[in-house]
């Protein structure tokens, strides 16, 4: 019998090493593997928001057009009326993750050069990769501070404010300087946003080369519906219309986005308890950074490695940052969950530090 070629060798070459899966372990299986009841499962490796969405959320849903294909216009003129933006400066996706991929493959090519500080959100990377072009890891300076010196040759920069996921703060000037120095185009990624103490996104107003986006799934506990939008310059604008699919958001995500804007009560009283949350826990937290989103980026005595299997044999799941380019091998990225979940994982966290301090 004659042997089947490998069809594989059509794969292209840099599928061989590509960073592991983002999504992290599965709650059923952890719970299936450790004997811990699923309810109890406490899940804080995704930056979620515990709350949820408005609760007209669901009311939007009823007599959704399911039967057309989604018309964005209404959900559109929400983003611009909270951005402030015209809506010739606002582009939507299914999740910023659509946007980040799609802007990538506005503007990189194979052998193209993207500079990307670390540790940061693996996206960028690999968005970069699945263009054919370089992703060039820049580590952060200390304190994680961002050179803006950029190399001549980057055709996109990507910046993240606050950081994934070190939490970390980046100046206007900085993000100025660097819109300054370049020819290339900057991505800066306000997922955060509403954490934050401040946005830089008027920014666009005065860089032709910058695009700042955003989300819904963090503030607004919309990440199952996925929505994403950013504010660019009109002609990147209307460049990326050209090339973004144009049916990827569904309508119910659609009527869920507009629902969501126009409750701005409610996501704001989410961030709030949130944010306290945060404090709470950076006071008890000692080993973690100063943080402006909803989670810490939290330094591991242990490898990380071994820090996320004890507190996954208990049923707490966070992130090891070491599949993160740039993170080393002793840090672990932690989301500020629900007074009760943060309690649990504090209780777990100090009891193991201890123990490993003795
Ligand atoms: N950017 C950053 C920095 C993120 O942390 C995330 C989500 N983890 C995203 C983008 C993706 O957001 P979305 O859910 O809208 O795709």
């Amino acid at each position: 019998m004659s042997e089947l070629p490998d069809f594989s060798r059509n794969l292209m070459p840099f599928m061989a090493d590509l960073e592991p899966d983002e999504a992290g372990p599965d709650p059923s299986e952890i719970s299936a593997r450790y004997g811990v009841p699923l309810e109890k499962i406490i899940v804080l490796s995704r930056n979620e928001n515990p709350y949820g969405p408005s609760p007209k959320v669901w009311e939007s849903f009823l007599g959704a057009p399911l039967h057309r294909y989604p018309d964005s216009r209404r959900f559109l003129k929400s983003v611009s009326d909270y951005s402030g933006f015209p809506e010739e400066n606002i582009i939507i996706g299914a999740g910023l993750d659509e946007i980040i991929t799609t802007v990538a493959r506005l503007f990189l090519g194979p052998g193209d050069k993207a500079l990307i500080p670390v540790p940061t959100y693996n996206l960028y990377g690999l968005a970069t990769r699945l263009c054919g072009a370089i992703p060039i890891y820049r580590p952060m300076l200390h304190g994680f501070g961002i050179d803006t010196d950029v190399p001549r040759d980057a055709k996109m920069i990507f910046l993240c404010y606050p950081n994934n996921p070190t939490g970390c703060s980046i100046s206007e000037q900085t993000v100025r300087a660097v819109a300054e120095s370049t020819d290339g185009i900057v991505f800066l990624d306000e997922a955060y946003a509403e954490f934050a103490k401040k946005s830089l996104i008027r920014l666009v107003h005065r860089y032709d080369n910058l695009m700042v986006a955003r989300t819904l799934s963090k503030a607004f506990g919309l990440a199952g519906l996925r929505l994403g939008y950013a504010v660019a310059p009109a002609w990147m604008a209307r460049e990326y219309r050209r090339v973004a699919p144009l049916f990827s958001i569904s309508c119910l995500s659609l009527a869920a986005g507009e629902a969501a804007l126009q409750d701005l009560d409610w996501m704001r009283g989410s961030v709030r308890k949130i944010v306290s949350e945060r404090e709470r826990m950076s006071e008890n937290l000692p080993c973690a950074n100063p943080s402006e989103g909803n989670f810490f980026y939290v330094n591991t005595q242990e490898r990380s490695k071994n820090a996320f299997g004890r507190l996954l044999r208990r049923g707490i799941i966070v992130r090891d940052c070491s599949s993160f380019p740039g993170s080393g091998e002793h840090c672990m990225r932690v989301t500020v969950g629900t007074p009760e979940e943060n309690d649990c994982f504090l209780e777990e966290y100090e009891e193991a530090s201890a123990k490993l301090s003795k």
